[in-house]
């Protein structure tokens, strides 16, 4: 199929070249200009496994492209992917601004039947509003479908959920939509869900909400723990052995951030409050996820007294590994809330490290690697899992801390393990 992405951000630059890999032509579209001038001379906009090499042998073979023209982009293609962001407003609500403007855009500039499809996050009635922005525009009444196929892939692991999903959602008004879709995603042996729009547009919030509910209910047990002497550890696989409660997303920590579960959360609370729904467990997850960053510090001050002039190295950038995306990571706010202290705060990550010059600006050490950040700290505090931190020679780090101190937000390490090397050890929820 001929297929044009509009917005190559995380999601359309993998879904576009993930379509090419299966065969399809893809136009991958952006407004970004520098973004589009990079692609084309073979430069990732973002750090994902795989992409470079997936994206090269698509180019190569003629089957991808990027361009800053969508109005070429819809001529030339019978599907067109709406990927663009749909970012959170101070309310809480989605903002989306920019997938009216693109719908308004296709409208424009489709010759004949199109099959539109909402790939980006967004609350329920979004398909609505956009088959009436491309009414309003379509003078010459070309027919056209609107479809909501809401995308699961998570970053780190992108390119591989999108090629051996879960599960497919597609949610159509017409056979014919449902009849393209379910041809497109074939190849890849998923079941598919086909649904009406507004049920696919609720299952993507409900399952963002769902796994964000998962974490803050595990962190939640963990304050228990930490309380009573008790190992969340333990008590996660204790319940994780239950099919019906599963093992993922038990992992208890220092908060989910991410560009998706807080924005998709909040937009989720605020859709339901305008449809007269209080959505009161949500909002106790956004609460219980707020106060565990907050309570990093209080751990923090626990081991080190007064704060002002002590350094804390910070391991761990990206809100979770795999990724250089800073989006609402933890890790920001907890370095912004340490620097409100005056505490000397080093930093190192093994892939964001550019992102996050951009980001955090003065008042900050950046690092070439863990033991440069361990040296001459009071405390470490791991606030991503990269499986590298996991392999850290302790005997050398310890040497270099000024005090052997480490909280460990995400769990990685052995409590008994680290007492034995020396270290004075907290992790979240542990014994
Ligand atoms: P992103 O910010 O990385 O990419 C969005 C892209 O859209 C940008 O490159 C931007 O320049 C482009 N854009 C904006 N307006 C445009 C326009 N008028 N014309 C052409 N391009 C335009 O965002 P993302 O992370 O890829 O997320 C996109 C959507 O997918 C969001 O709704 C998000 O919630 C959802 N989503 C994201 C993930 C994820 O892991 N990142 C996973 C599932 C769903």
């Amino acid at each position: 199929m001929n297929i044009c992405v509009i917005g190559s951000g995380y999601v359309g630059l993998v879904t576009g070249s993930c379509f090419a890999d299966l065969g399809n032509n893809v136009i991958c579209v952006d407004n970004d200009k520098s973004k589009i001038a990079a692609l084309k001379r073979g430069l990732m906009p973002i750090y994902e496994l795989g992409l470079e090499e997936l994206v090269k042998r698509n180019v190569k073979e003629g089957r991808l492209s990027f361009s800053n023209n969508l109005r070429e982009g819809v001529k030339k293609s019978e599907v067109i992917f709406i990927s663009v962001g749909t970012p959170q407003k101070d309310n809480g609500e989605a903002d989306l601004t920019y997938v009216e403007i693109v719908a308004r855009e296709i409208a424009l500039s489709m010759p004949s039947y199109r099959l539109i499809v909402e790939k980006s996050t967004v609350p329920v009635n979004t398909g609505e509003w956009v088959e009436h922005t491309i009414n309003v525009f379509n003078k010459r009444k070309i027919k056209f479908d609107v479809a909501s196929n809401p995308e699961f892939l998570k970053e780190g692991s992108a390119i591989e959920d999108f090629m051996n999903p879960d599960r497919i959602v597609i949610g159509v008004k017409s056979k014919l939509a449902a009849d393209i879709l379910t041809e497109l995603y074939s190849p890849l042996k998923a079941p598919i869900v086909v649904t009406d729009i507004k049920s696919a547009e609720i299952i993507k919030h409900a399952s963002n909400s769902f796994l964000a509910a998962k974490i803050s209910f595990i962190n939640s047990i963990a304050n228990i723990c930490d309380k009573v002497g008790a190992d969340v550890g333990d008590v996660a696989r204790g319940m994780g052995l239950d099919k019906r409660i599963s093992k993922d997303f038990l992992n208890a920590g220092i908060g989910f951030g991410g560009s998706c579960f807080p924005k998709d959360l909040a937009a989720f609370v605020h859709i339901a409050e305008k449809n007269g729904y209080d959505f009161g467990i949500l909002r106790e997850v956004q609460k219980v996820n707020r106060s565990q960053k907050r309570s990093v510090m209080k751990k923090i001050e626990e081991l080190l007294w007064n704060l002002p002039r002590k350094t804390v190295g910070v391991l761990g950038l990206a809100f979770k590994p795999g990724t250089d995306d800073l989006r609402e990571a933890p890790s920001l706010e907890i370095i912004e809330m340490l620097k409100n202290e005056g505490v000397h705060v080093k930093v190192f990550d093994p892939v964001a490290m550019g992102k996050a010059r951009d980001l955090l600006g003065g008042g900050v050490k950046f690092c070439k690697n863990a033991y440069e950040t361990a040296r001459n700290s009071d405390c470490l505090l791991i606030a991503t899992e990269w499986n590298e931190f996991k392999e850290l020679d302790f005997k050398k780090i310890k040497k270099l801390m000024r005090q052997p101190i480490i909280i460990d937000g995400r769990n990685i390490y052995d409590p008994k393990e680290m007492k034995k090397l020396g270290f004075k050890y907290v992790g979240i929820g542990r014994r």
